[in-house]
């Protein structure tokens, strides 16, 4: 079930993939949650752009830096996100025993609106987590539609103006 705590950290993580957007990345962010505790450890978002690395998403890195913490109970985290995981993100996700995972937008909702912007398919198949990770079931929550579908909205929007700044610098470079 989505609590209201879940809300507080999902519009946190829509701020991060807004900050992304602005900064020239992807319009993902992410943070995670000690569940125990309730304490924020971290947070990220994507920086495949600017970082010039593809594998830059919020949701791998926030397990790299998970691994790398001596004390940290890794199941006793919650990883909160704009949008779903990909299969890269889902399958380090569960391979390093990370805990929960609730997102905003699902990769079904990310399809279907580049295709309603015309948008060419991602190059990998951005298959729901549980299918990637079979481990993960029953700790997956998400979208968000129910309880706050203006986030949502604003994942869309952010996702819209992306793929704008995309086709506008297609152009760009076209006209030369
Ligand atoms: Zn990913």
């Amino acid at each position: 079930m989505i609590t209201v705590i879940d809300l507080i950290h999902l519009r946190r993580c829509v701020v991060l993939a807004r900050e992304a957007l602005q900064a020239g990345d992807s319009p993902f962010g992410s943070v995670l949650v000690k569940n125990s505790t309730g304490q924020v450890l971290r947070e990220d978002r994507n920086r495949i752009t600017t970082g010039r690395d593809v594998t830059l998403h919020p949701e791998l890195s926030l397990v790299i830096w998970a691994q790398r913490q001596q004390d940290l109970d890794r199941s006793d985290t919650t990883v909160y996100t704009s949008g779903e995981h990909c299969p890269m993100c889902a399958t380090a996700h569960a391979n390093a025993g990370m805990g929960r995972i609730v997102y905003v937008a699902s990769s079904e909702q990310l399809c279907e609106w580049r295709k309603e912007m015309g948008a060419p398919p991602t190059p990998v198949a951005l298959l729901p987590i549980e299918i990637v990770a079979p481990a993960l079931k029953g700790v997956v929550e998400g979208p968000v539609t129910t309880k706050d579908p203006s986030l949502v909205e604003r994942v869309k929007e952010l996702h819209r103006v992306k793929h704008q700044q995309t086709q506008n610098q297609a152009r760009a470079q076209t006209q030369g």
